[in-house]
């Protein structure tokens, strides 16, 4: 008997790059795939398209995202730093150093939209686990709806 697309588990850390719903891993959690459309970036499904979990838990369900995005950011810097030191090198007596904070800086600017999405797929990663029996309705109810407040965050 052969494995159908279904019946095999997505990879964890690609589906939160690509920001598939935690629970599935099949379904998108944002409505616009491209991030940098930044008018669209942060609109997200209310369930999810492909198994119907609910993706906004709460009113401000995703308020800690901003931990988890400040880790990736410190992690960036971390590994940029590295990087540098190791092909570039650090000196006291010229500006690399300068150079590599100018653009480390640039480099978060720029992955901004990525991260924030990023951020709220792990951040729903905490709450709501994959499930192997997606397709079967066992789905992490809300905790609480307000419409009002949805997308505020
Ligand atoms: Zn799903």
């Amino acid at each position: 008997m052969c494995a159908t697309t279904r019946d095999v588990k997505p990879n964890f850390i690609i589906s939160l790059l690509q920001s598939k719903c935690t629970r599935c891993r099949r379904g998108n959690m944002f409505q616009v795939k491209n991030p940098y459309r930044l008018k669209t970036t942060m609109r997200m499904h209310d369930t999810c398209p492909v198994c119907g979990q609910p993706l906004d838990m709460e009113p401000g369900f995703y308020y800690g995202t901003n931990m988890i995005s400040y880790a990736l950011a410190v992690l960036i810097c971390v590994v940029t730093f590295f990087l540098w030191w190791a092909i570039i090198g650090f000196s006291l007596s010229d500006s690399r150093f300068f150079w590599w904070i100018g653009i480390n800086a640039f480099l978060l600017i720029a992955l901004q939209p990525p991260l924030m999405r990023i951020s709220r797929t792990v951040w729903l990663a905490f709450f709501v686990k994959y499930s192997p029996n997606w397709d079967k309705g066992d789905i992490v109810s809300r905790y609480n709806v307000n419409k009002e407040h949805q997308n505020n965050w």
